[in-house]
This record gives structure tokens, C-alpha cells and sequence, in this order.
């Protein structure tokens, strides 16, 4: 038996897994009366945030019905414990009016007229169609295209087993810019924060409360602060997160940087930084800047220069552009000063997202990690390429020839992931059409920055030929597709996962669990479908089986990656396919399967997750092994390569691996920016935000100096746009839901229903008296949204906010798109590109097979703000900056709540005018893209170079 303390968890209420083949508890609705239920428990991954918790399914013997999910305490990261979105799985798998069957499209496209077909007609169809367009070279005419992913690489490998650039992502509106700092630093893209041994946390977020990886996180800062470390939060918004916090620092929205920077002031003036580090570490003798060479110069004159460079982000400065008292900055200073190699810290969305430079903040919080030492330390910030773990399957498909321009355009070439949300914009461009699109897991009408040009592409035949909704739930996108193929919940698909969740290498293991419930019973199944609700398929089956049907005798090549390893030449299994890798690539599984008489598969199926490894401290310093030395050199400079490339580094003599950059150090000056032409941004530094106070009173004709427009694109108000002018935080979460993923849970939503304006009092003074419960008209770029007021100090001056999960709207009373969350609407597009929504009625009870739908309470379905902003591309980092300058004035009498304005032709002028600020590749016989940075399902190196 795999020893229980071993994830962590010192819940005494979690059952022992000795236990959870037959598990008794006794029924809680049958109260007075002692009525015993008999459980089958088995363990699996919530598919609800990113976090990857583990859920045990509670499955009643007697029905073989899931009653409940709890949490898995042989899960390392979630150690039992699940935020409020987990056991909702349970409202998820019996929402009535969730896709149980493939439907197809037979009226017009968002017509919405469904009728059911088979999975076999699926494939056959989409089968040919891509058959034809890979023969016919159209290979970029297909695009897979995903919101949660919830797997690790098995997609990617799908689609180079196609041969094609095809992997479309949400990423560029999620993460792109804390993605691009962290990259400049080292390569690694997102941050591992070890807050359990932390002395000092900083949180750029509401990170306690939500974000990423938030479950696993709260409990070690938790853990951390138990410990005594002290907690700083910078955040405009007084979330849960900041009233938990011993500094809550309320910087005005984009200022985050300037912030940091005077803290790297005070930590280099006091001379409190790790200089052995910093020495060692940083690629600090490739800096070039200020006229200042280091090339040949001692680590302390670079210092010097480095402190003559910063003089400028003084706490006064930074406290005149934030708002931050200058005294706190310098006392924050000196506390991260002090906790030395014992300081961490988390930004992934929150400034990042919603600014413009957003990546900026990140540059400058890694530099206070760099100079206290606190890189891959015991209670540091460490990489996700250290604490996650994505074993290799049985075969690997070369990389693809080709690259699609959809995806990533030249206009952005050190864009971090692909240009999502540009996509309605390129094809209305004329730079691609798609003949065959899977939406999956992805709602970017609703989701994205203006949906409506999505919903102008997607139901135009010519521009996508075919379009398939992967989903479990309708949804406001999937209304324009052609086919709505049900996918399975947390609880009815088999996913591998692994997040960097805290000092350790995990992997977990998504199940179908009423297929393995009743093959445990001795049934047997060809498909997962066979065994879920409906025909509720997993994606693993259909991407196996739809290979198969383009390429059905394998002359294309494609067939031979999803043939069994074990049976040659037949079609591979889920369980051959997760057992190989079992059996081969998760170092220790074996053995520690073999200890109980068990296969890996099995134990994998038993525990739901394993623990590779905990030795993930200073990977930095792993010595290269001999065969890594083969062959490589050691420049004068102390770079080792081998073939030309960079494989390692001379550390204290010792040749060690060091960091996955050019340099093989942790990047304090970016060559790649200078040679990338952003010069000016080769060191951390801080510039202003799109919405800037400046920016704001450009936008009513004011002159200020403080505006760059090489860098700050122009705001201009559509007609009728009045009110006071305000920055506007659209993209906070709230911690019981999650986008759209949760809008069928009908507890959650049960909990949070509305996303009102919050306003200080001091700005509803200026607005007229505004009380809470007002209506309010807020005017965007392109359009407007009414919404209620809520008026609260928790929301600094200046600056308005709205959450970013309600709002979901449906066209017909009776479409079963989310009926708990969504509001009935009137949507008309009045002239061309002009579109105009309003309620006809919110949130009603209905009859269905759930008692409860007609027991609902609530008629709020919050108002959809996303889809009145226009797409915000960073200039570096592709990120869709979501915050946005807007005017705000009390709704006139024509005015509704729920109402919603927008005009797509406005909204490509924004895109234009941002575009302008990019600063594209070369072209010809050049590199699209820095070769060393990383790229979702990369292809060949050829690939990389624009054709001459
Ligand atoms: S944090 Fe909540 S929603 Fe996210 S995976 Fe964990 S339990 Fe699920």
C-alpha cells in the first residue's frame, strides 16, 4: 500500500484508500433513518481550472451512479483539498441540458437548428475533408483551436502526425505577456513559486482566492505564512487576496513596474543584493547600454551602471505614478531584501493581462528575484520546466514542414504564443481561410475581446468551411458551428497532467470513471463513449479514431502514429497508449507499482497520481553528464556549445547546464530585444500602460507629455460615447466560477450571479450621485454595456471594475445553453458590422429532469462585457491587453440593463492602429522568430526563415 502520508495530507476525514473499493457512508437525505450507501472511490483530475486538483468519484454501487467528488488526498499537489469549483463536477455530469449526442447543423449556420447524427458520420466526413485538403497542400486550412486544454501533449503530437501547423491556442488572452517576461529571463515561461518556505510572498493577483494553479498555491502560502513568512499584495482591487495580506499596495493599473523597479533601487543602493549571484547567475557581461560596455569591465562597474541606470525609479517616482506610499515601497524593499533566497512570488494574469507591456512587471519582479538570489532556492522562484513533468508516449512525429501565418504573423514575431484573438481579423484581411476548424473546450464569442467578428467569421461558409465545436455544454460559439461533438467533464475522459504547482515533479492521471467502475464489474469497451453518459466521447478515442479515417490505409503516413505498440499495426488503445508511457517514461512508477503486485497502468488507475520526484532545487547547477560533453566546447566567455548551439556553462569551473537561454544565465540584458529592434527595452524597465492617466486625457484632446505614442496607440470615442473617463479592470475572477466552464453548476452559479461596475465613492460622487444598484452606461472603443453600480472603497479612484464571468446570453427562449447562467436576448445586427443585444428576460426557473431547475431564485445573469472591447495586441508579447480606458455616465431612459452596442468596423480600426505599433520580422531569407524561444508544437528549424 502506497503510504497515505505521502502526498501530504493529514485530513483524518478523507477515506484510506484500503477502503475505497467499498466505502460506506450513510446517506444523507434518508436522515432520520441510518440508510448505508456503498461506494466505489476512484480517483481522478478536476477539468475545471488549470490547477489539475485531484477529485475522488464517489460511485454508488447499487445505482453505479457518481454521487459526489471530493477531494484525492494521494494527490501531491491538491493533498485532498478542492476550491468550491471541484465537487461541482457533480452539477456538471447531470446538468439537463448538457450535449450528450453528436448534433449537426441542418438549417443555416446560427440558425440554430440541430439534428442528432452518429460519431461514425463525424468521422467520415471530417475525414475526407481533411484528406482532400492535406493532398491538396492546404495543410494550414486546418486549425485545432483550444480554450482548456486539460491534457499535456497529446494534441501537439496529433497534429505534427498530420504534418501540420495547426495548433491554435487561448493563450495570447490568458497569459502571453507573463509568459514573454519570464521567457526573456529563462526560457522557462511560467514562474514556480515555493510560498511553502517562503519568508516573504509577493503577489502581483488575487492568488490566494483564485488564479493560477490557486488551489495548490493557497494552501502553501497558507503553509508559508503559518511559518511566519509576511505577505504583500499589489493589486488595484481590495480582493480576498489583499485583505489576508500584511501589505495590500493599490498601484493605479499598469504602474506595477515602476513599483518594482524603485524596490531594485533601494535593494542596489543599500548594497543588499546576493552579489556572488548575481555575479555567477546573470548574463551581466553581455550588457551594453547607457553608453556603458561591460565587455572587458569588473561585476562591480557594471553594478555601478546598473544603479547610475535605475537612479531614475526613485519610491517618489514610482509612488507619483501608483499611488504606493514611498515609504511602503522602501519597507516592502528591504523585507524581500531580507528573506535573501527565501522570497516568492506569483504574477501570471492580473497586470500582466491587462497591460499593455504587461510583461514589463514581470522583467522587474524576476530582477528582485535575481538580485536576493531567489532563483530555484527553497522558498524561491523557481521554473515550471523544473516542477512539471510531461513524459514522452510510445513514437513521436517529426515536426512539421510548414508555418502558418494565422498563427503567428509577421507583424509580431516574438509573439509568445499564437495571435488567437487576431484570428477574424486575418481572415477578413484575406490571409487564410480554414476549411476545417475544431473549437474545443473554447468559447471565443463569448470568451474573446469582440465576439461579434467572430460571429461575422464563423458563419460565413466561404471563410470556414467546417467548423466542429468540441464541447460539453452549448455554448454561444457553438450555435455557429456545423457539428456539436460532446466531450466529457472532469470525470469521463482520460487526460495526462502535470502543473508546477510547488517544489516537486507530479504527474496525475484523468479517468473515465464509471468506464473503469464497470470494468471493474467485468464489463468490456471498445470506446469510452460506450460507458459515459449519451455519447459523450473523449477526445484521446476521437483523435485516434478521425487519424485513422483520413489516412485509413496509411499511405499518407499519418496511420502509423496511432497504431498500437503492442499489437503492430492495430489501432491503438487509451490504455496502450497511457500504459506504454507508464511502463517507460515516469521514472520510479514501475518499481513502485511493482511493490503492489500491480501495473503501472493500474496504479496509475488506483491513486490517480504519482510523485516523480522532489529533487528540484538549483537545476541550474546540474553538472552536463559526459555524454552532454561530447563534442562541445568551451568558449572564451564560458558558454559551452555543442554543433553551435548552447548546451551548458563554466560555473565556478565546473561545467553545469545553467539556464535554457542564449547565454545560458539568467538574461538581465536581452540581446534578443536589441536584435529584435526593441532596444530600449534590453534591460527592465517600466513605460506607460494604453490606459494611463495620459492616455485617458489624450482620449478627450488634453495634452500631456507624458504620451509616447510610439508606443501608446491613440483612444478615439465612437459617436455618443460621454462621461467621465476611467480605467476599467474587466478580468478578475471570482472564486467559484471560471469563464464558461462553470455555467452549468447550478451551486456556483447559485452562489455568484452578478457582476456589477465597482466604483469608489468618490468617483460616484462625480458621476452624479451614482448609488449602488444604478444603472450605468460604460462606452468602450467600439460600443457600450449597461450594467448596476456597486459602490465600495474596495476599488481605488479612478478606476472601475466588473468580472469577467457573467453574461451569457442565448437567442431562443428554449436553446439549452446554459440556463442557470443565461439571460434570453433579442441580438440584431441593425446595418453592417452594427450589432445590438438586449434581455428580453434573465435567469428564469425551467422545467427539465432536474427538480431543482425549477426551484431557481436568481435572475441575474450578469451582463457580457468582453465583447464590447476591441482587440489590444502587445506589440512584443501578442498579448490581447485587456484592460481598457473607457467613459462612464449615468444610462439614459432608452437604456436597459444587459444592453449591449458594438460596431465591428470601429473595431478594426483598433486593430489597425495597434498593429501599427508592432515592429515586424524582416522578411525574405530572415527569421520569423528568435529560434531559442519557445513555440506550441514547433516546427522544423526551415520553418523558421521566410522563404527568399
Ligand atoms: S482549483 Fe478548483 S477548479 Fe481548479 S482544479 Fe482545483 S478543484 Fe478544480
Amino acid at each position: 500500500m502506497a503510504d497515505f502520508k505521502r502526498a501530504g495530507s493529514n485530513l483524518s476525514s478523507c477515506p484510506p484508500v484500503e477502503k475505497w473499493d467499498d466505502w460506506v457512508e450513510y446517506d444523507s437525505e434518508a436522515w432520520p433513518r441510518r440508510v448505508a450507501r456503498r461506494y466505489q472511490l476512484i480517483p481522478t483530475i478536476c477539468f475545471n481550472c488549470e490547477s489539475a486538483c485531484g477529485l475522488l468519484a464517489y460511485v454508488d454501487k447499487e445505482t453505479g451512479k457518481v454521487a459526489k467528488f471530493e477531494g484525492n488526498p494521494m494527490h501531491p499537489a491538491s493533498r485532498g483539498r478542492v476550491c468550491a469549483k471541484g465537487p461541482a463536477v457533480i452539477n456538471q455530469i447531470h446538468d439537463p441540458d448538457r450535449v450528450l449526442y453528436p448534433m449537426k447543423r441542418i438549417g443555416p449556420r446560427g440558425g440554430g437548428q440541430w439534428a442528432r447524427t452518429s460519431w461514425d458520420e463525424v468521422l467520415a466526413t471530417f475525414g475526407s475533408r481533411i484528406r482532400k485538403a492535406l493532398q491538396e497542400g492546404r495543410g494550414e486550412e486546418i486549425m485545432y483551436h483550444v480554450g482548456r486544454p486539460g491534457y499535456d501533449l497529446i494534441m501537439e503530437r496529433t497534429l505534427q502526425a498530420w504534418g501540420i501547423d495547426g495548433h491554435n491556442s487561448h493563450t495570447n488572452i490568458c497569459s502571453s505577456s507573463a509568459r514573454f517576461g519570464y521567457v526573456l529571463w529563462h526560457h522557462a515561461d511560467r514562474p514556480s513559486p515555493d510560498h511553502a518556505n517562503a519568508r516573504f510572498i509577493l503577489l502581483l493577483s488575487a492568488h490566494l482566492e483564485s488564479g493560477h494553479y490557486f488551489n495548490p498555491h493557497a494552501q502553501r502560502i497558507i503553509d508559508g505564512k503559518m511559518a511566519g513568512a509576511k505577505l504583500a499584495v499589489m493589486d488595484p482591487r481590495l480582493s480576498n487576496t489583499a485583505s489576508m495580506a500584511d501589505y495590500w499596495m493599490p498601484t493605479y493599473p499598469g504602474t506595477e513596474a515602476a513599483v518594482l523597479l524603485a524596490m531594485a533601487k533601494v535593494i542596489l543602493d543599500e548594497n543588499r543584493f546576493d552579489k556572488t549571484f548575481m555575479k555567477n547567475w546573470t548574463n551581466w557581461e553581455e550588457a551594453d547600454f547607457d553608453g556603458f560596455t561591460a565587455k572587458g569591465q569588473t561585476f562591480e562597474a557594471f553594478i555601478e551602471a546598473l544603479k547610475r541606470h535605475y537612479a531614475k525609479y526613485t519610491p517618489e517616482f514610482a509612488e507619483n505614478e501608483s499611488g504606493v506610499k514611498a515609504g511602503t515601497i522602501v519597507k516592502v524593499a528591504r523585507e524581500i531584501a531580507a528573506a535573501g533566497s527565501r522570497f516568492a512570488s506569483h504574477l501570471w494574469r492580473g497586470s500582466a493581462s491587462g497591460n499593455l507591456g504587461g510583461w514589463q512587471p514581470v522583467r522587474a519582479l524576476v530582477l528582485l528575484h535575481v538580485l536576493t538570489g531567489s532563483v530555484g532556492t527553497e522558498g524561491g522562484h523557481s521554473l515550471n520546466a523544473w516542477n512539471k513533468f510531461v513524459p514522452r508516449p510510445f513514437k513521436v512525429p517529426p515536426p512539421q514542414q510548414r508555418w502558418n501565418e494565422l498563427l503567428y504573423p509577421p507583424e509580431w514575431p516574438l509573439c509568445t504564443h499564437e495571435m488567437s484573438m487576431l484570428l477574424p481579423h486575418l481572415i477578413k484581411e484575406g490571409c487564410g481561410r480554414l476549411e476545417a476548424y475544431f473549437s474545443r473546450v473554447f468559447n471565443p464569442v463569448w470568451t474573446y475581446p469582440d465576439g461579434f467578428s467572430w460571429i461575422e467569421v464563423l458563419r460565413d461558409e466561404k471563410l470556414v468551411g467546417l467548423h466542429a465545436a468540441l464541447t460539453p455544454t452549448w455554448s454561444e460559439t457553438a450555435w455557429y458551428a456545423d457539428y456539436v461533438l460532446p466531450m466529457g467533464y472532469s470525470s469521463e475522459r482520460h487526460d495526462l497532467m502535470s502543473q508546477e504547482t510547488h517544489a516537486s515533479k507530479w504527474i496525475g492521471f484523468r479517468q473515465p470513471v464509471l468506464r473503469v467502475f464497470q470494468e471493474k464489474q467485468g464489463e468490456k469497451f471498445d470506446y469510452t463513449y460506450q460507458a459515459n453518459p449519451g455519447e459523450v466521447w473523449e477526445e484521446d478515442e476521437f483523435w485516434i479514431n478521425l487519424s485513422w479515417a483520413i489516412d485509413p490505409d496509411g499511405s499518407m503516413g499519418i496511420r502509423q502514429w496511432f497504431e498500437s505498440p503492442y499489437r503492430p499495426g492495430h489501432k491503438i488503445t487509451v490504455d496502450e497508449y497511457y500504459g506504454w508511457i507508464f511502463e517507460n517514461s515516469v521514472p520510479g512508477l514501475p518499481d513502485a507499482a511493482k511493490k503492489e503486485n500491480l501495473s503501472p497502468l493500474a496504479y496509475m488507475r488506483k491513486y490517480g497520481a504519482y510523485e516523480v520526484t522532489t529533487d528540484v532545487y538549483k537545476l541550474n547547477e546540474k553538472p552536463l553528464s559526459s555524454a552532454e560533453l561530447d563534442g562541445a566546447k568551451v568558449e572564451p566567455n564560458g558558454l559551452i556549445t555543442r554543433q553551435g548551439k548552447p548546451v551548458g556553462v563554466m560555473c565556478n569551473e565546473k561545467a553545469v547546464v545553467g539556464y535554457n537561454t542564449p547565454s545560458r544565465k539568467l538574461e538581465i540584458f536581452s540581446k534578443t530585444l536589441v536584435e529584435w529592434k526593441w532596444p530600449e527595452f534590453a534591460l527592465p524597465e517600466y513605460y506607460r500602460s494604453h490606459v494611463d492617466r495620459a492616455a485617458q486625457a489624450a482620449s478627450l484632446g488634453i495634452a500631456t507629455s507624458n504620451i509616447d505614442r510610439k508606443y501608446m496607440p491613440v483612444v478615439e470615442w465612437p459617436k455618443g460615447a460621454n462621461g467621465e473617463v476611467f480605467t476599467l479592470l474587466p478580468i478578475f475572477r471570482l472564486p467559484t466560477l471560471i469563464h464558461t466552464r462553470t455555467g452549468n453548476a447550478k451551486l456556483l452559479f447559485e452562489i455568484a450571479h452578478k457582476n456589477p461596475l465597482w466604483v469608489n465613492p468618490i468617483d460616484a460622487e462625480k458621476l452624479g450621485r451614482i448609488r449602488t444598484g444604478d444603472l450605468l452606461k460604460v462606452h468602450t472603443e467600439i460600443g457600450f454595456f449597461v450594467l448596476h453600480a456597486w459602490i465600495t472603497e474596495g476599488i481605488a479612484p479612478g478606476v472601475v471594475a466588473c468580472s469577467h464571468h457573467l453574461g451569457r446570453w442565448r437567442v431562443n427562449k428554449d436553446d439549452h445553453i446554459e440556463r442557470f447562467s443565461s439571460a434570453w436576448v433579442d441580438l440584431k445586427e441593425v446595418a453592417k458590422g452594427q450589432w445590438k443585444m438586449r434581455q428580453i428576460t434573465g435567469v428564469e426557473p425551467y422545467d427539465s429532469s432536474d427538480p431543482d431547475t425549477r426551484r431557481v431564485w436568481w435572475s441575474d445573469a450578469g451582463v457580457h462585457q468582453d465583447i464590447t472591447f476591441p482587440v489590444h495586441p502587445d506589440p512584443l508579447s501578442g498579448m490581447h491587453c485587456w484592460h481598457q480606458v473607457v467613459r462612464v455616465e449615468r444610462a439614459g431612459e432608452d437604456d436597459r440593463y444587459g444592453d449591449i452596442f458594438v460596431d465591428t468596423n470601429l473595431s478594426h480600426a483598433v486593430y489597425q492602429r495597434w498593429k501599427a505599433l508592432a515592429r515586424p520580422a524582416s522578411g525574405s531569407g530572415t527569421l520569423r522568430r528568435p529560434l531559442w524561444f519557445p513555440r506550441v508544437a514547433r516546427p522544423v528549424e526551415t520553418a523558421y526563415y521566410f522563404r527568399s
